[in-house]
């Protein structure tokens, strides 16, 4: 058996349930579909036997490369590199769906680099992905509670996201510490228009620097405590970061964006 490599985030899903579980969340075929992080190719084969259109996968453990070239000949466009590196808006002629049991250690960055990256259209139909559940409940958090953040406003912005289930260690080889999550994005036909989607990530992190305290003073530091977007954005400055809902924090963006305009 291949060793894994921990510094890849390489735990194999091995679960025929949880496998078949994922290749049919969706319809796959005659799709085209990007698998981020194959490995040793469990899942693109569960995906290649539900007959796709064609199937991109990322991959950037050369080993397994190999590996992959020779299980599966010439039935994947096989991409060496790493997913953080690769251009994704530009690679595709159709939609795709993106299957990924992706490294943790990166799992966050890769949806932030999507969501940022995105333009106007969307060149993706659906993204399935498994994350940490620590992370997925970031991710899905609701309003008022400990786990709502920047996460998840961000990652709420342009996506419909509903988890799928929670996947337990034993599926996977060699077993992680932790449980797992795998949820199901798909566009937002309306959302907020924000011109630079930077501009969320610096008011998020600026109002959830300290996310016990009170948003008086980001909110200051921002807009200069500027009563008209009190007033329009019906917001109490007694509130904690927590308390403001995922609306509130996009309008928010698009009126700084006014007033830096
Ligand atoms: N999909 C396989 C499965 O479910 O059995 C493997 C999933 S494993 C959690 C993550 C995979 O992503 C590994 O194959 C790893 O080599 C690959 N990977 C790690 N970092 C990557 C990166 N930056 N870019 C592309 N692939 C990466």
């Amino acid at each position: 058996m291949i060793k894994a490599k921990k510094s890849l985030g390489q735990n194999f899903l091995i679960d025929k349930n949880i496998l078949n579980k994922i290749v049919n969340t969706t319809k796959i075929q005659d799709k085209t579909i990007l698998e981020i992080g194959p490995g040793t190719g469990n899942l693109t084969s569960c995906i290649l036997k539900k007959n796709p259109k064609k199937i991109f996968v990322i991959e950037k453990d050369e080993e397994l490369i190999v590996d992959l070239k020779n299980k599966f000949n010439n039935q994947l466009t096989i991409i060496n590199d790493d997913v953080l590196d690769v251009d994704e808006t530009i690679l595709f002629k159709d939609k795709v769906i993106v299957f990924g049991n992706l490294p943790y250690n990166i799992s966050t960055e890769i949806l932030s680099k999507w969501i940022i990256n995105l333009k106007n259209n969307f060149w993706f139909e659906s993204l399935i992905l498994m994350f940490q559940k620590e992370v997925a409940d970031r991710i899905i958090a609701e309003l008022n509670t400990s786990n709502y953040g920047r996460l998840s406003i961000i990652s709420n912005w342009k996506l419909n996201i509903k988890k799928i289930c929670d996947i337990k260690p034993g599926a996977f080889y060699p077993r992680p510490k932790i449980d797992s999550s795998l949820l199901f994005f798909s566009p937002k036909r309306n959302f907020v228009k924000i011109k630079n989607p930077n501009n969320l990530e610096k008011i998020t992190r600026i109002f959830f620097n300290q996310r016990r305290k009170m948003i008086k003073k980001p909110f200051n530091q921002l807009f200069n405590g500027d009563q008209r977007v009190l007033d329009k954005l019906k917001i109490n400055l007694n509130l904690r970061p927590q308390n403001l809902s995922l609306n509130t924090y996009y309008n928010l963006t698009s009126e700084y964006e006014n007033l830096i305009s």
